[in-house]
């Protein structure tokens, strides 16, 4: 029991809890206290669990549409109903807010549900077309069986971003979520089986990521991988999945730029910024290099220490706080590692800094550094935690080469008041997503990827249906039909 829901520890395999012998503890990071034993798969459960969804393949594909979108329609409705449930199981295992789980993060989950279930009726076509008497017509055919390995940053939100779409485009499924992070996976696949999807269309198999992820994303009979996560683990799948040719969709970290020129809106420009600290820093597209121009630097950083100030840090289940924990031990201590070496190279922390003494335990105190020498590592490399530096540019040509300086491209943040300006520098820089004078406005038809060492691919509306299907053309010589 956690947080008195009953959370299963064991894997989800053909419709039927499976345990195994060995087991991991699931440790929560508001204080770090073990609030379950999960089964630690290995290559055995990873065989059955793809076994169980290769098995179910044939049927989940000929499954109508219609019929598909109705049972995930379903698990939206349950998901909706459990909202509260899933929120607080949520923020116990990964230490994120409360607050996000219940307003943002678990509508967003029934929504991952709706929306593809949706588009996969109203949306999925291309218009048919002809050629010199033939007829064109293009068919998204389902693939087969998905592997899907999700990090534990956001873990029901950005499993279901995958879930959901694979199973509309009539995949069957194996989920392996984060060891940090693997009760609302659990709860999932109860969710499922209560919605009527039919036993090994959706597999959960727990575990390490080294110790099962080898087997899963070798097997010969997997059709498609998505993965999110760290650009070391992503170069380990592609090397495995290279030996069966199976496609990858890569989902990885980033390093993106938050620039503000000194025509913004300067109250929304600070807002935004101090945003950056949301899920205590541990958000893949945050803007985290604040680059700002000159003109305005001083003015800038004035007004975001005064506003970080009012930052609440404390217990993720407290609705009043800004920013909890950070995930483990070894990411808090990963983070610090990050800071000390920057200040030892020479930046000054302007906010934060280190631990939050009073807290202790995992809570890490916003940091802001400023000063860090060009090229330093703490502003190429990902810390993945609430630590932002900011830098001054003089000119666009500048703030580009600086935005566009690391070996990322996630996401990019742009605070202009020019229009044209924000269309040459949008243009100019390279992201997967920019965000103009806004910052996390998501919408799921929109393409969601990155660039570079951030990622391969593209998910969302179609760009989903495209990488979990086997896309067709059926070209038709329509004056060859019989009388
Ligand atoms: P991670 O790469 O350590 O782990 C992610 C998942 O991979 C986990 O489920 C883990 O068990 C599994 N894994 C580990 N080794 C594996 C292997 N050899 N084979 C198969 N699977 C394996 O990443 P993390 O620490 O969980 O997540 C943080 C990273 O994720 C950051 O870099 C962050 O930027 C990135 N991220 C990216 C996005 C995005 O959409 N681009 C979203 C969230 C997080």
């Amino acid at each position: 029991m956690v947080a008195d829901v009953e959370v299963s520890g064991g894997h989800w395999i053909g419709g039927e809890r499976v345990a195994s012998a060995a087991t991991f503890d699931d440790v929560s990071p508001i204080d770090e206290a073990v609030i379950a034993r999960i089964s630690r798969g290995g290559a055995t459960e990873a065989h059955a669990a793809v076994s169980a969804a290769a098995a179910s393949s044939p049927a989940w594909a000929s499954t109508p549409p219609t019929e598909r979108a109705r049972l995930l329609h379903r698990v939206a409705d349950i998901v909706e109903d459990r909202l509260e449930r899933l929120a607080i199981v949520e923020t116990i295992d990964n230490g994120a807010l409360l607050r996000s789980h219940l307003r943002g993060v678990m509508p967003r989950v029934a929504h991952n549900f709706r929306f593809f279930a949706d588009y996969l009726v109203n949306d999925l076509h291309h218009p048919d077309f002809e050629t010199r008497g033939h007829h064109n017509h293009v068919s998204w055919d389902p693939s087969g069986v998905a592997v899907l390995i999700t990090p534990w940053n956001a873990p029901l939100m950005l499993a279901t971003w995958k879930v959901a779409p694979a199973l509309a485009a009539g995949c069957t499924v194996v989920l392996k979520p984060a060891e940090w992070t693997p009760l609302t996976a659990s709860l999932l696949a109860d969710i499922t089986k209560e919605a009527g999807i039919p036993d090994g269309v959706f597999n959960v198999v727990q575990g390490l990521g080294e110790e099962v992820g080898d087997a899963l994303t070798g097997d010969p009979r997997v059709s498609r991988i998505s993965f999110t996560g760290s650009v070391p683990t992503a170069r380990l799948i592609a090397r495995s999945a290279a030996a069966n040719l199976t496609p990858c969709s890569f989902e990885l970290g980033g390093k993106s730029p938050f620039i503000v020129f000194a025509d913004a809106d300067m109250d929304s420009a600070v807002a935004n910024a101090v945003e950056q600290y949301d899920n205590a820093g541990q958000v893949c597209l945050a803007g985290v290099r604040l680059l700002v121009e000159d003109a305005v630097l001083d003015e800038f950083v004035e007004r975001f220490l005064a506003r970080a100030a009012a930052v609440r840090q404390g217990d993720p289940r407290d609705l009043a706080t800004d920013v909890g924990p950070q995930i483990s031990r070894e990411h808090f201590e990963r983070v610090d590692g990050f800071v000390r070496r920057a200040v030892t190279a020479g930046a000054e922390a302007l906010l934060g800094g280190g631990p939050n003494e009073q807290l202790g335990g995992l809570y890490y105190r916003p940091t802001l550094l400023a000063g860090a020498a060009p090229g330093a590592e703490i502003l190429t490399d990902e810390v993945f935690g609430p630590v932002l530096t900011v830098q001054s540019f003089s000119t666009e040509d500048e703030a580009i080469a600086m935005a566009n300086g690391t070996e990322f491209g996630l996401a990019g943040v742009l605070f202009t008041g020019d229009r044209a300006r924000a269309e040459r520098v949008s243009a100019q820089l390279v992201a997967g997503t920019m965000w103009v004078n806004c910052f996390f406005v998501r919408d799921l038809r929109a393409p969601f990827g990155g660039s570079r060492h951030s990622g391969v691919g593209r998910e969302g509306g179609t760009w989903s249906f495209d990488f979990y299907c086997d896309v067709k053309n059926t070209c038709t010589n329509v004056d060859r039909w019989t009388p």
